[in-house]
């Protein structure tokens, strides 16, 4: 199982604010701003290069998901990442998207 399949278990606690039958998001244990959401299927898709075609609807659910959660949690200015690769960061093979807000964030990111 990976990290976050024990989070969508429950064998591992999370602080999660939204859920849905393809989807879970839940504040990120180590954030990188005042509002640091974490959206994942819960279908696992280990990176967003190994997605393929069959995953188009729920990729694109993600997305909504992103825009849902941030509202909902009253960001207006935010970002949404995805870590694609150890060099670019990812940490946790089972693709998610970061929501990152509540503060000015620098461009370009690091
Ligand atoms: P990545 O580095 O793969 O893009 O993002 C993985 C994220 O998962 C990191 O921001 C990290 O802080 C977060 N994370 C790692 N372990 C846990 C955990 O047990 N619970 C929660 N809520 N977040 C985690």
């Amino acid at each position: 199982m990976t990290l976050f399949e024990k989070i969508i278990a429950r064998k591992i606690p999370a602080d999660i604010v939204y859920e849905d039958d393809r989807t879970i998001a839940f504040r990120d244990v180590n954030p990188q701003a005042p509002t640091h959401v974490l959206v994942v299927p819960k279908q696992v898709i280990p990176r967003l290069d190994t997605a393929g075609e069959g995953d188009v609807a729920v990729l694109g659910h993600c997305m909504l998901v992103a825009g849902k959660v941030a509202t909902q949690l009253g960001l207006g200015s935010y970002r949404v990442v995805i870590n694609n690769g150890e060099d670019a960061g990812q940490t946790v093979f089972h693709l998610h998207l970061h929501i990152l807000g509540g503060r000015k964030l620098g461009w370009p990111p690091g």
